[in-house]
């Protein structure tokens, strides 16, 4: 028998950096709702820096979203020692360990670095070697991704800044708010971070993607701030990470 292959339909969002962020979260899954957005997938690290990570890998678990494994996720799940950490981000990941449930930690341990679904890629950092965390900021860091890349789109994070790179003869990149995806062409799109923004912009940011249109969106918003820096306080994580969520840095 013959598989019919038809083509993938829906809207979806694609979320990255939550960096257990749950004021931020929530208010990013209710625009997707609001703008229709029928699949969910997720670029990683869905833990670190802020005071909410159970509450943020159940969300993105009861969502079913497709979902790669981001460093963060790496080292809060794992026993590798925190190689490469700022200090902040170590003390963040050690409380972070022990906030996790045995079953939290396996569905952590368990995310590919990579996938492909319904026709685009996801990568937490870049498709060369993801497992190494590198930082995609300019042209030349892009080629070196778009070798390896099979499909027209792929999303990723790691950055927190939302810089779009396109393939034709050369690669050009850019801040971007829309995206009409062309045949031939290749996209590397980063989705800016849901829970911890590093352009300057504080608000939240998220991308939707419709498979019908070929539209990529940005999507900046407003959250309570104040209520996820209470959130670092109260959990006695260092105070640099709430200040650094009201500037956006
Ligand atoms: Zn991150």
């Amino acid at each position: 028998m013959v598989k019919k292959v038809s083509k993938p339909t829906g809207r979806y969002a694609i979320l990255g950096d939550i960096h257990s962020n749950l004021q931020a979260l929530e208010v990013v899954l209710a625009d997707a709702r609001a703008r229709g957005c029928t699949h969910y997938a997720c670029v990683g690290d869905l833990v670190g820096y802020n005071g909410n990570p159970r509450e943020c890998v159940d969300r993105i678990c009861e969502l079913g979203a497709v979902t790669v494994r981001g460093n963060h996720d790496h080292y809060c799940a794992g026993p590798d020692a925190l190689e490469g950490f700022h200090p902040l981000a170590a003390d963040v990941a050690n409380w972070t360990r022990r906030q996790l449930s045995p079953e939290q930690v396996d569905y952590l341990r368990a995310l590919p670095y990579q996938c492909v679904v319904d026709g685009f890629t996801l990568v937490h950092s870049t498709l060369d070697t993801p497992e190494k965390w590198g930082y995609v900021f300019d042209r030349f860091e892009a080629e070196q991704n778009f070798t390896y890349q099979r499909t027209s789109v792929c999303f990723f994070g790691h950055t927190h800044v939302p810089l779009a790179f396109e393939r034709t003869s050369e690669v050009r990149l850019g801040l971007y708010n829309k995206i009409k995806v062309m045949l031939g062409r290749r996209y590397f799109i980063n989705v800016g971070s849901v829970g911890q923004p590093r352009d300057g912009d504080p608000r939240a940011a998220y991308v939707t993607y419709d498979l019908d249109t070929g539209e990529v969106e940005l999507h900046r918003l407003e959250y309570d701030i104040a209520a996820a820096q209470r959130a670092i306080l109260d959990a006695g994580l260092p105070a640099r990470l709430a200040e650094r969520l009201a500037q956006g840095r």
